[in-house]
């Protein structure tokens, strides 16, 4: 197997588009993984962590452009103010070794229904930047990006170049539910993300259907009731009833199927638990914000 380390983003993606099956390589820590069990066997793989233009994030237009290698540390450490929800989930990914080399690019790129980013990308209506040399740049959100457990959009010349996420504007929440508390794939997980300017509140589901997917539902139920009881700018708990029907929309939208980590029944019921939490702790958030910001707009006595 021939093995590439281009430092220019043009020779990567001519590497990729000249032989099929050629594997692009990020932190290498699910292809190692899959290489080293003898899964694969690609006639090269192209290791893109050289290259500068993948390796970089910025802040542009109330968005942020996250580059396809940049690592879970440096996005945790480094861009937790912008992406707090994706900052959140970085930091349950795996050990810090495996958070040192594992990048988001890489978890687009495997397309596991259980990678802790995705549901935080579903929930922030995040896009996936891919290119082409034959083709140059499009960009597909991230609630078409997944087709099936492990299959994407992407097609086999295509090398993935960064993922845009807009900036929060609101509080972030993301829950996994594990055997362990650390150091454990999720056995599902949840994310919410509160966008009071727009009204919305998007969601994500990890790990309880053969892909990340939103809760659409929940989503337009409870924008519908903070809109309709005025409650964005009340300070007001959201009532037990929202959150308990925010959860069991959010469990069936779920479609899990049982495995070593848990039943499909467990699986189904943990996201509804999940839900209703992240909502609630998000709310919570919102309306803490609002009241500091109300003091401190507060004339001097
Ligand atoms: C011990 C261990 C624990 C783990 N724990 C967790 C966990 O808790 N949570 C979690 O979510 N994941 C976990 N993982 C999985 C893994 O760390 C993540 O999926 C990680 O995000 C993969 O990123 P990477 O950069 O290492 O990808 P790589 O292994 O380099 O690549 C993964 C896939 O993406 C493709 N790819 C990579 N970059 C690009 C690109 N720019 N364009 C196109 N295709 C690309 C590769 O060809 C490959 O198919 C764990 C893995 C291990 C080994």
């Amino acid at each position: 197997m021939d093995f590439l380390l281009p430092d220019r983003l043009d020779d990567a993606l001519a590497a990729v588009a000249a032989r099929p099956g050629t594997l692009p390589v990020a932190g290498g820590t699910d292809v190692m993984v899959r290489l080293a069990r003898g899964r694969e066997r690609p006639p090269a793989a192209v290791d893109l962590t050289r290259i500068p233009a993948l390796a970089r994030w910025e802040r542009s237009a109330g968005r942020v452009r996250l580059g396809a290698t940049v690592p879970y540390t440096r996005l945790a450490d480094e861009a937790a103010g912008p992406l707090p929800g994706l900052a959140a989930a970085a930091r349950t990914v795996g050990s810090r070794q495996i958070r040192n080399r594992g990048t988001v690019g890489g978890a687009l790129g495997t397309a596991s229904a259980g990678g802790d980013v995705h549901p935080v990308l579903l929930a922030c209506d995040a896009e996936v930047e891919l290119v082409s040399a034959a083709r140059g740049t499009r960009r597909v959100p991230v609630r078409e990006f997944f087709t099936g457990p492990g299959r994407t959009v992407r097609a086999p010349d295509e090398l993935i170049r960064a993922v845009r996420v807009p900036a929060a504007e609101g509080p972030q929440h993301y829950a996994k539910a594990g055997r362990r508390g650390a150091l454990v794939v999720a056995t599902c997980s949840f994310a919410v993300a509160l966008w009071p300017s727009r009204g919305r509140v998007g969601t994500g589901i990890g790990a309880a259907a053969d892909t990340p997917r939103p809760a659409c539902e929940a989503e337009h139920f409870v924008a519908a009731e903070l809109a309709e009881r005025r409650l964005w700018q009340s300070r007001e708990p959201l009532p037990e009833s929202v959150l308990t029907r925010f959860g069991e929309l959010a469990a069936a939208a779920a479609s899990p199927v049982g495995d070593v980590r848990g039943s499909a029944a467990y699986r189904r019921h943990a996201v509804a638990v999940l839900a209703r939490r992240s909502l609630a702790r998000a709310w919570h958030d919102h309306c803490a914000h609002l009241h500091a910001k109300s003091k401190e707009e507060e004339p001097c006595a």
